[in-house]
C-alpha cells in the first residue's frame, strides 16, 4: 500500500474500485470510523534544531480499528483520497486538532503551533476557508498557532480557484507549509504566486544525508531558497544525530523527526511541553 502513496487513486481506472469487494468493506469501515470514535489524532514535536525547543506539533491521523489495533495513515488516506472520504475524514482532522489545541492552551497556558496536513479534494471544497474560520472561532482559537501543510500537487490545478481560497486563509490568520517539497513535479515560480510561509524538506533528501551528496546539495539549495525568499523551514525525518549537525550547520532552523520523538498521543506532548518549559 505504501508505494501506492497519496496519488494511488490515478492507478484505478474509473469504475475500476466498484468491482473489489475488500475495498468496498474497507471503505465502509473507514465510513464508519470516521463517524463513530475510532480515528485518533498522534502529535509529532517540530523542535528548533539548535537549542532543541518544541516550536510545534504536526498532527498525524491513526485509525484505532477493533480488530487490527492502530492502523497508519498509508493504509486508508489512499482509499479516503479515492473515494472522496478524505473530505469528512479531514474535517474531523481539523477539529480535532483544534480541540486539541484548545485543550493544551486550558492546560498548559502554552501556545503551541499545530501543523495540519490538507488534502487537494478538501482544500478544492467550496467554502473551505469559511468552514476554518467557524472552527476556529467555534473552538476560540489564536489563527497564527494554525499552519496548513498542503503538498505541490494541490498548486497544480485549478490555479486561480486555489489561489483565492489560499488568500482567503491566509486573511484569517493561518499560515501555510508545503509538504515533501521537492517531490512534486510543480514549478518553483508557485513560490511567486502563492502566499507560502513555510517548505518541508522531504525526508527522502535529509535520509543519510551526511554520506550523501546529492541529498546534502539539495537540501541546501532548498535552505538557500527559503532563506532567500523569507520563507520559514523544517526538515522531517531526521533519525540520527549525524543528519541533525548537516542541517543545523546549513541553518535549517527547525527539524522533526524520530531523534527527537516519534509522534505521540496528546497526553505524552503535555510532558514534552512541561520538559521544554522546565529547561
Ligand atoms: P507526511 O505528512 O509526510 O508525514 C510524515 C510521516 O513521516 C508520518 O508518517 C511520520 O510518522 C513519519 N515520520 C516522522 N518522523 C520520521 C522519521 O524520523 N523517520 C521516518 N522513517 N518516518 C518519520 P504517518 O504518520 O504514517 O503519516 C503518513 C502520511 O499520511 C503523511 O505523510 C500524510 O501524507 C498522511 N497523513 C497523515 N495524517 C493525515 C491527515 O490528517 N490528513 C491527510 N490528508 N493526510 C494525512
Ligand atoms: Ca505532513
Ligand atoms: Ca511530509
Ligand atoms: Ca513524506
Amino acid at each position: 500500500a505504501k508505494a501506492r502513496g497519496r496519488n494511488g487513486f490515478r492507478r484505478y481506472a474509473a469504475g475500476t474500485a466498484m468491482y473489489n469487494p475488500a475495498r468496498i468493506a474497507l471503505e465502509n469501515d473507514l465510513r464508519k470510523a470516521i463517524d463513530g470514535d475510532e480515528l485518533v489524532l498522534f502529535f509529532q514535536p517540530q523542535v528548533d534544531l539548535v537549542t532543541q525547543e518544541i516550536r510545534g506539533v504536526e498532527a498525524l491521523v491513526r485509525w484505532r480499528h477493533p480488530q487490527r489495533g492502530l492502523v497508519s495513515p498509508i493504509h486508508f488516506i489512499p482509499v479516503a483520497e479515492e473515494s472522496g472520504l478524505i473530505v469528512p475524514l479531514g474535517n474531523w482532522v481539523l477539529c480535532a486538532a483544534l480541540h486539541q489545541l484548545r485543550q493544551w492552551q486550558m492546560q498548559e497556558r502554552l501556545p503551541v503551533r499545530v501543523s495540519i496536513n490538507i488534502s487537494a479534494l478538501q482544500l478544492r471544497q467550496g467554502g473551505f476557508a469559511r468552514y476554518l474560520a467557524e472552527q476556529i472561532e467555534a473552538y476560540a482559537i489564536d489563527p497564527c498557532l494554525i499552519e496548513l501543510e498542503l503538498t505541490e500537487s494541490v498548486l497544480m490545478h485549478n490555479v486561480e480557484g486555489v489561489l483565492q481560497t489560499l488568500h482567503e486563509i491566509k486573511a484569517l490568520g493561518v499560515s501555510l507549509a508545503i509538504d515533501d517539497f521537492g517531490t512534486g513535479f510543480s514549478s518553483l515560480s508557485y513560490l511567486r504566486r502563492f502566499p507560502i510561509d513555510r517548505l518541508k524538506i522531504d525526508q527522502s533528501f535529509v535520509r543519510d544525508i551526511e554520506r550523501t551528496p546529492t541529498n546534502e546539495s539539495i537540501a541546501r539549495a532548498i535552505v538557500a531558497l527559503a532563506n532567500s525568499l523569507s520563507l520559514d523551514i523544517v526538515a522531517e525525518g531526521i533519525e540520527t544525530p549525524a543528519e541533525k549537525s548537516v542541517l543545523e550547520h546549513m541553518r535549517c532552523s527547525e527539524g522533526q523527526g524520530y531523534l527527537f520523538a516519534k509522534p505521540l498521543p496528546a497526553e505524552e506532548i503535555v510532558n514534552w511541553l512541561g520538559v521544554s518549559r522546565k529547561e
